[in-house]
């Protein structure tokens, strides 16, 4: 049986524009998507009428389904109501129970409802109205041709909270929609290109599942969507597919779905009841940030040094000044003193970790030697029999500096989790330096 399609439109100049950016399109995509429905496109279109009609005609002639976000407000660029009924060549007509639901909200605002807000309740004939959980404007669902149209506010919190309600229950279960499990594994430290090539072979065509990656701060996530006759056969063959990916980049992978690099570090952290301290340099605290987003981290992360200037480097470290006078700030050298000495005042009892990063953050300051981008990330690690490991790595990017900071703050925790875990970092220049404390 063919699958139900669904066309997605957002009305709006803000969003022509550029002033206001789609988030309802990609939250109805997922949900359609999940919902086994298989999504056609998405168009915007501005506050011109001729263009909305012209644009719900076009979605009609080729989608079940077309849900439009947008444009549903009192205020005259607010143009759904009229482009709907043009395109279903109908006239306005109001809504009798639309207006007692419009009155009674503004009664529960104490507020006086402005005339304006009747507009609010005009429907094209023919179409019936959509209860609105969250706001004033009703929503609108008519037939266009053969397809069925929902109109729906554009303030994301009533439009999701309408969709959930109304829209939900009609696109559920629909003949021809199979169960479909969405899954996103997370990996750290490779390139996008890297695992695409390896994954060539899941990523066909509207194969199944339908594989594709995306990257975003170092970080690439393969994100695929299996379908099935039920959830038990879509979770299956998402499994399969995730099992096949693990076999090539199981050590790579370090969260599944919500999960993050700072989430799954703090579980490792956890489980061993390790101590971690962090002293980083260009990434000014994102480290630590990241870190303690995640709740319950307190029991393994005790300290965080921003350690921005050398003096600083040298004071409250402990980093011998030799070091940053014969190899620089930024160096190998550097990096592994910052963590080590952190872990060499052996203040915990226990496993220790220490991680450490300095780099050039740009947009100045960079050599020939030392581009912009240049990180030197240190990951210590103190046994409690006093022998200790620094693994370090050298990182560099092509990005803004804020992009640089966060890139190498995300490389930084996968340095540490593959410490942890005994595993090998892909990248080049890693190097694992044994000493012993005292
Ligand atoms: P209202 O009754 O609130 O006027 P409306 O249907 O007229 O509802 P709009 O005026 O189009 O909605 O938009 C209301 C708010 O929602 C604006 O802040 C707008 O920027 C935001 N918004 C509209 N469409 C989208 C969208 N597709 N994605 C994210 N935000 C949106
Ligand atoms: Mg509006």
């Amino acid at each position: 049986m063919r699958q139900p399609t669904a066309y997605l439109i957002s009305c709006g100049d803000e969003l022509l524009f550029g002033h206001t950016i789609d988030t309802n399109s990609a939250w109805l995509a997922e949900q359609c998507t999940l919902l086994g429905w298989r999504i056609l496109g998405h168009r915007t279109i501005g506050d011109v009428t001729p263009d909305i009609v012209s644009a719900f005609s076009e979605a009609a002639s080729k989608a079940d389904v077309v849900i439009v976000t947008g444009g549903l407000g009192p205020t005259e660029d607010d143009r759904t109501r009229n482009a709907l009924a043009q395109a279903m060549g109908v006239g306005l007509r109001e809504d009798p129970e639309a207006i007692k639901e419009i009155e009674a909200r503004f009664r529960s605002f104490k507020r006086p409802m402005a005339a304006v807000n009747r507009i609010q309740a005009m429907i094209p004939e023919g179409a019936e109205r959509i209860v609105n959980p969250n706001g004033t404007a009703p929503g609108i669902q008519g037939t266009l041709g053969s397809a069925r149209v929902f109109c729906m506010p554009g303030v994301p919190k009533e439009m999701r909270a309408m969709f959930d309600q109304t829209i939900r229950p009609v696109l559920q279960g629909a003949p021809g929609t199979s169960a479909t499990v969405m899954r996103r594994l997370h990996m750290c430290g490779r390139g996008e290109s890297d695992i695409g090539h390896a994954l060539t072979h899941l990523m066909g065509e509207r194969s199944n599942p339908e594989v594709g990656t995306q990257v975003a701060e170092s970080i690439i996530t393969v994100r695929m969507y299996a379908n099935g006759e039920d959830i038990v056969e879509a979770t299956r063959v998402a499994d399969s597919a995730e099992q096949e990916i693990r076999s090539v980049f199981g050590e790579d992978i370090f969260g599944v779905d919500g999960e993050t690099l700072a989430m799954a570090v703090a579980k490792l952290l956890k489980e061993r009841g390790a101590k971690l301290m962090t002293a980083e340099s260009c990434t000014g605290g994102m480290v630590a940030s990241m870190l303690v987003d995640v709740p319950g981290v307190s029991e393994s992360f005790v300290e965080g040094i921003v350690a921005y200037a050398n003096e600083t480097k040298i004071r409250r470290l402990g980093v011998d000044a030799r070091i940053l006078a014969e190899h620089g700030a930024v160096s190998r050298e550097t990096a592994a003193a910052m963590a080590e000495t952190l872990l060499k005042r052996g203040e915990f009892p226990g496993p220790m970790y220490a991680v450490s990063t300095t780099g050039v953050a740009g947009p100045d300051g960079g050599t020939p030697e030392k581009p912009v981008g240049t990180v030197w990330i240190a990951c210590s690690y103190l046994a409690p029999d006093g022998s200790g490991v620094t693994r370090t790595m050298l990182y560099s990017t092509l990005a803004d500096r804020h992009g640089i900071r966060l890139r190498a703050a995300n490389a930084a925790l996968d340095l540490l989790r593959r410490t942890i875990l005994g595993y090998a970092s892909p990248s080049h220049e890693v190097r694992d330096d044994h000493w012993h404390k005292d």
